[in-house]
């Protein structure tokens, strides 16, 4: 069987997985006409507390917040959200953390959001549309091509049309595809992982730090993050080495590093040692896939197709930015739906590949070159002439994050960027205002990443 036709709106469309990838992509089905069923093999979080099972909250950007506008839910989402302006620095010896700005124009900020909260306002939303019916508790195991049926724990089966994978970095579906031979994939797992802790409210309920920026402290071979949650508390992160990791092993050495490395923070939570030692360490890894589609039958989207390590704070943001290119392609081709997947893949493909390098970077640049004077003099360099030609240069962490120019794009950008700074940088005397007009133009923004789409509180 080949792409020859119009599958999408002849059989009944699965959707497996009820993250942000899912239920958005169920939304975007839904307003093209189609009725779908999205089977979710956990409890419904709206109702029950599920482990969010990996980060308590996640930092959405542009890349996020345009695909929120277009299907209406951003003023929800709003309410939700604390901006990030910048990076608050607790560097070793500083009496006091310095905050680094993301940028210098109003909508230059990140957004802190529970992700319990932002899954919960898709799948009511998702569910609104009257299309919608979610089943949760259905865990997929397999996928049966030939007999169009999913097959699910307890022996249970249902018939498809399409499948689409938002199953998440170890998708089931994408397992099935690679069985068909159309899909192949590798994971590169680093050799750190990280560990989540909740820095609690003070009495009063209120934040402890500054909720309006992301506090990093730098270690160089390792780092601890901390994001604000509207009830007060902070979702701390700890990445660090798996050796690093597993010398933690008793109460003792988690008190003796937290109190060296860590002195400004360790005593703001009482309980540190009992969470370090109850709370599981993830694994980081990047996972490749080509071959996204499987004729007209089945395409994986979000950490399905494509998971990054977090450092870039984009992964979420990728897959809903993702989710958005593929509803495009399936209304452009509403006969071909196998051409729409292909179609989908070529362009995607190339920007998943490009922010899963830098995410990877990021890391080096988040433990380490925030306090590396040589990075910080490429970071205000790179910041002043953005402020002198704002149509030509934007530092790399801002086309990330606060743009929508493809991933790919601003990868290459950056490197002609980079190259430009370092000459600028070794010969004072070079004419830098010369070599950044000469740059092309930054593209346009979407439409929809109206700064002002989220407050700034
Ligand atoms: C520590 C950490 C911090 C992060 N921080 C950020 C951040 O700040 N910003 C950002 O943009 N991204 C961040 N990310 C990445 C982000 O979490 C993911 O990229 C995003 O959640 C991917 O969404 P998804 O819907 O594709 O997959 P998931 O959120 O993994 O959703 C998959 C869903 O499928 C369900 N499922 C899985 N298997 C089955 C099955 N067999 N049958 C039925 N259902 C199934 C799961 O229960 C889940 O609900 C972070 C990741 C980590 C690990």
């Amino acid at each position: 069987m080949t792409g020859s036709g119009s599958r999408l709106t002849t059989g009944p469309l699965a959707v497996v997985g009820a993250g942000q990838a899912g239920a958005l992509l169920s939304i975007y089905l839904a307003r093209q006409g189609h009725e779908v069923t999205l089977y979710e093999s956990r409890p419904d979080l709206r109702r029950t507390r599920v482990g969010a099972g990996r980060s308590i909250n996640l930092a959405l950007a542009t890349r996020g917040i345009v695909p929120l506008v277009d299907v209406g839910v951003i003023d929800r989402v709003d309410e939700l959200t604390i901006p990030m302006r910048g990076r608050m620095v607790h560097a070793v010896g500083d009496p006091e953390p310095a905050l680094h700005p993301y940028g210098s124009r109003d909508h230059e900020v990140i957004h802190s959001i529970s992700r319990t909260d932002l899954n919960a306002i898709l799948l009511d939303d998702a569910e609104a549309t009257g299309r919608v019916r979610i089943e949760f508790g259905a865990e997929l195991e397999s996928v049966d091509f030939d007999r169009s049926l999913l097959g699910f724990a307890g022996g249970r089966t249902e018939s498809f049309g399409v499948v689409f994978g938002a199953d998440g970095a170890g998708s089931r579906v994408r397992a099935a595809m690679v069985g068909q031979g159309t899909c192949r994939f590798t994971t590169d797992w680093l050799d750190h992982g990280y560990k989540e802790l909740t820095l609690p409210p003070a009495g009063s309920g209120s934040h402890r730090l500054d909720p309006n920026a992301l506090h990093l402290w730098p270690r160089g071979e390792f780092m601890l993050i901390a994001l604000a949650n509207p009830t007060g508390d902070f979702t701390v992160t700890l990445f660090a080495p798996t050796a690093t990791m597993d010398s933690l092993d008793t109460p003792d050495a988690v008190r003796e590093f937290f109190g060296a490395e860590f002195a400004d923070f360790a005593p703001l939570v009482p309980d540190l040692v009992e969470q370090f030692q109850a709370n599981p360490t993830g694994p980081l890894g990047t996972m490749r896939a080509t071959g996204w589609s499987h004729e007209d039958r089945a395409v994986l989207v979000g950490d399905a197709a494509h998971a990054i390590v977090p450092f870039h704070g984009q992964g979420m943001n990728l897959a809903m930015e993702s989710v958005r290119a593929l509803d495009r392609h399936l209304r452009d081709s509403p006969d071909d739906p196998a051409a729409a997947f292909r179609a989908y893949e070529i362009e995607r493909k190339p920007d998943a590949d490009a922010i899963a390098d830098m995410a990877l970077d990021n890391y080096l640049e988040m433990r380490a070159g925030v306090i590396d004077p040589d990075h910080v003099a490429r970071r205000s360099l790179a910041l002043e002439l953005e402020r002198r030609h704002p149509e030509h240069l934007s530092p790399r962490y801002n086309m990330v994050m606060f743009s929508t120019m493809p991933y790919a794009e601003a990868r290459l950008r950056a490197e002609r960027q980079a190259e430009l700074l370092t000459t600028a940088l070794d010969d004072p005397t070079v004419d830098v205002d010369g070599l950044v007009a000469a740059l092309p133009e930054l593209p346009a923004l979407d439409p929809l990443a109206d700064p002002r789409a989220l407050s700034v509180r």
